[in-house]
């Protein structure tokens, strides 16, 4: 296996790109592979090396890479241009569908990316509610902007200290965390704070620390303590949005929030997030209301194209079911690994997420830390030596999509047997 095209274009991408990349995860040392191209479940890189992909872009792909449909959408828009700056026939038609699949989303905003995407939510979650302070869950991740750049670990009482240099203390004071799965501390630090406190805004599913599940009735609970306090209830489904079911984990767990941000599989792979919710808190965005927000992407007709597409084959073909009960056999098949070779290590998912992690089964943010970060990444490499991407890090979650057969999973299974021993 050659990997000499990637190595040669790792040393150039140094000089020209801060760590050689336009996004920190992409960073793997010693280098990245760099992609050729991508059909269906498979990455093809420069060299001519062929993975089975589990990356998936970091969750956009459920229908895998270069599906034909959403090929032939994004095709069909650029023969008629595809920026205008001008409002689009396709902008609406995507919004209604949004709004058909999630009942808590009455109106909404396009943006760009889901950092925008949760940054204009908390934006009109302090506008709306004329209060400052916002809670997050430690570890959760919505995106890399000031208010939610925040170093996990500070404790549920202490305000947020700036996780990135240039962050002024000041944009992080009004962030407060508390540990994923504990309701005793959500609920204390809402009700010492519910007369400053604008919102909590929170993943309903960790995705971004390995999957995390919401353990017995936390998700409820959480939207009892908040609604009782009148603090804003944001469920950011940029990773669980179209995941989980059509209607997110929202609908999966039947808990209903203020407001949602969306984005990644929504655009179909292509640039887009969105933020939405009920009519009287999204109305006040301008030009309807006195909360600002702007952006000259936003509901672009290449991206509102794709994201129609996605959804009508999500939904014609009644992806979930099938894909969902992939990732079932998925993690059967590798907790029965694990178990037979007898290693402490803990299968974690839903629906089409799963991962191992080297360690006990998590439940916050502090029990992954004590996961074998560095054995994880040794295994990561092997992975990729056997065919099989997958995400580089035992933070990061595995994703199935619909292009995935299931002789590419026998081979899968075949590569974590071999390297898991
Ligand atoms: C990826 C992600 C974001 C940020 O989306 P970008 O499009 O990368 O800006 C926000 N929230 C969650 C939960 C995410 O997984």
């Amino acid at each position: 296996m050659s990997l000499e095209k990637s190595e040669k274009l790792y040393e150039r991408a140094k000089t020209l790109l801060p760590g050689g990349v336009s996004s920190p995860v992409r960073a793997i040392e010693p280098y990245p592979f760099y992609t050729a191209s991508a059909s269906g479940s498979m990455i093809t890189d420069v060299d001519g090396n062929e993975y089975i992909d589990y990356c998936m872009a970091y969750g956009p792909k459920i229908l895998g890479h270069a599906h034909p449909r959403i090929k032939a959408a994004i095709m069909e828009q650029l023969e008629k241009g595809w920026l205008y700056g001008t409002p689009t026939e396709l902008e609406v038609n995507l919004a209604g569908k949004i709004a058909g699949f999630y009942p808590s989303i009455d109106m909404l905003r396009f943006v760009s990316t889901g950092t925008e995407a949760t940054m204009s939510a908390l934006r009109l979650a302090r506008g709306f509610t004329g209060k400052n302070k916002f809670i997050k869950i430690e570890g959760g991740f919505h995106g890399a902007h000031e208010a939610v750049l925040v170093k996990a670990g500070s404790g549920a009482t202490t305000l947020g200290k700036p996780d990135s240099l240039g962050i002024p203390r000041d944009f992080t004071k009004y962030t407060l965390q508390v540990p994923f799965n504990d309701i005793e501390a959500m609920t204390s630090l809402i009700e010492s704070n519910s007369d400053e406190l604008a919102a909590v805004i929170m993943e309903p599913v960790m995705g971004n620390i390995g999957p995390i599940l919401p353990e017995g009735n936390y998700l409820k609970e959480v939207r009892k303590v908040t609604q009782e306090n009148d603090v804003l209830l944001i469920f950011d489904e940029v990773i669980t949005g179209f995941r989980l079911a059509m209607g997110g984990a929202q609908e999966f767990f039947g808990v209903t929030p203020d407001m949602t941000t969306l984005g990644k599989i929504i655009g179909g792979g292509m640039p887009i997030g969105v933020f939405g919710g009920r009519r009287e808190i999204i109305e006040m965005i301008a030009p309807s209301g006195g909360v600002y927000q702007a952006g000259t992407f936003s509901g672009n007709p290449a991206s509102a194209a794709a994201g129609i597409a996605v959804l009508d084959v999500l939904k014609k073909e009644n992806v979930h079911r099938t894909l969902n009960a992939k990732g079932d056999e998925v993690r059967a098949r590798l907790s029965d690994l694990v178990s037979d070779m007898a290693l402490d290590y803990n299968v974690c998912g839903i629906a089409s997420m799963f991962k191992i992690f080297f360690g006990d089964a998590p439940s916050n943010y502090q029990e992954v830390l004590k996961c074998d970060k560095e054995g994880y990444f040794e295994f990561f490499h092997r992975m990729l030596k056997s065919g099989v991407f997958l995400p580089p890090s035992q933070f990061e979650t595995n994703f199935l999509s619909f292009a995935h057969s299931d002789s590419d999973i026998d081979r899968t299974l075949e590569a974590y047997g071999a390297n898991l021993k």
